[in-house]
């Protein structure tokens, strides 16, 4: 093949990029995997992918594997350009903002970090391998479509292992307690285990970590030890992951184990807190972990599927009976049932769950059991006013009107 052909840059006339030596022809590195990398340093994201992506250029390097990484810069101007590249041990382009824009125009680039390898016709591979490098690092590589497929595939099948067994590839053979004692992945077997993904650095993980130890403690009571949390910390630093820890009274899996990482990808966790069942027998469940620990607490054990759909159909029985919307004396505006998470309810001041009769304009709360009606209220049948039931759930209890046939409305609104 003509060597020319490898050059993404010879319309433009370009036949040699920068090296931190000096020039290099475009024709010497014909023989690599070539990634087009965009990227700034006033870009933060990019800032945090760069170390990745020279780590996963090393390790190749070392390898044997034939990777090449041009930079082309998005920075503000040349002298940003030549400090932002000093970092950098690949090649970069010249600082050229008319060369960048065709560039990336020919590469549907349209955002940064970007990285794009190119096949031997100078085609994009895949639109980007930010998260390839990300998710996998050096085994991305060469960044084809086929691999990504079969790193998936390997994902999934180690998704069906037993946590043991996913810990153990990595050899680690041990968690740590929160005061540091190590215990045995043995320890895991039979028990009900709760992966919770966080940080220390992330406020509604702190949040989240005290109700879940409540919960952990209550079931520590009510279950003995049927049930076990293991911490997969997202933290950069040790020292980090031990505070992290400290607050925690369950396991964690240790800050050098590559698992953490892994689990994190595993389980397609993009957002922490996290927290993914996994059964006595190894098999993860497909519950939304984070919810039922938030809405049910320990009653959600033993965090099964067919228990989230139990807990649910409680939910909705607890609807039954409720007027849509009620008129309050405590509240200028109509009331409107609705389902809330967590409420602090404006009547008793006490903490509220699921139904509320709320007015969303105001952020107005009040337990179904607290609504106290202004007069009396009309329930409206089909668009006919002809019955008046008073708004308390008794009173509704007392006619035994469902939501979904009946819509109560005040005298006010009516
Ligand atoms: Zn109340
Ligand atoms: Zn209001």
């Amino acid at each position: 093949m003509e060597i020319h052909d490898r050059s993404p840059f010879l319309p433009e006339g370009l036949e040699f990029v920068l090296s931190h030596e000096g020039e290099v022809s475009v024709s010497s590195i014909v023989q690599h995997t070539v990634c087009l990398f965009f990227s700034a340093h006033w870009c933060r994201p990019c800032r945090n992918f760069t170390p990745q992506l020279i780590q996963a250029y090393d390790e190749l390097k070392q390898r044997g594997d034939y990777l090449e990484v041009i930079f082309i810069s998005f920075d503000k101007d040349e002298a940003c350009f030549l400090e932002h590249y000093k970092a950098m041990p690949w090649l970069a382009l010249p600082f050229d903002e008319g060369l960048r824009r065709r560039i990336c125009s020919q590469y549907k680039v349209d955002h940064i970090p970007a990285l794009i390898p190119l096949d031997c016709n100078v085609k994009a591979i895949v639109a980007d391998a930010v998260q390839l490098i990300e998710d996998y690092g050096v085994d991305a590589f060469p960044f084809t479509v086929e691999r990504r497929e079969k790193l998936k595939a390997i994902d999934e099948e180690r998704k069906g292992c037993t946590l043991q067994a996913l810990l153990v590839s990595d050899r680690v053979n041990h968690l740590y307690s929160n005061n540091g004692i190590q215990v045995p992945l043995s320890n895991l077997t039979g028990r009900t285990t709760g992966l919770y993904f966080a940080a220390n650095w992330s406020p509604p993980c702190k949040y989240f970590t005290s109700q879940l130890v409540r919960v952990y403690d209550d079931l520590k009571v009510t279950n003995g030890d049927e049930f076990e949390v293991v911490l997969v910390s997202s933290d950069r630093d040790q020292c980090a992951f031990n505070q992290c820890k400290s607050t925690m009274p369950w396991l964690a899996i240790p800050f050098n184990s590559k698992s953490r990482h892994e689990l994190f990808r595993i389980f397609n966790i993009k957002a922490i807190p996290a927290l993914v069942f996994i059964g006595p027998k190894g098999e993860p469940y497909g519950t939304d972990g984070r919810e039922m620990i938030t809405c049910h607490g320990a009653n959600a054990f033993p965090f099964t599927e067919e228990r989230a759909v139990e807990l649910g159909a409680a939910v909705e029985r607890e609807k039954e009976g409720l007027a849509d919307q009620v008129k309050d004396q405590k509240h200028k505006h109509l009331l409107k049932l609705d389902m809330r998470k967590a409420f602090i309810c404006n009547g008793c001041r006490k903490e509220g769950r699921f139904w509320s009769f709320c007015c969303r304009i105001c952020n107005f709360d009040l337990h179904p059991d607290c609504v106290m009606e202004e007069n009396e209220t009309k329930i409206k049948k089909e668009g006919r006013n002809e019955i008046c039931i008073p708004a308390t759930k008794s009173g509704i209890q007392e006619f035994h009107f469902t939501t979904t046939t009946f819509r109560a409305i005040s005298n006010q609104s009516s």
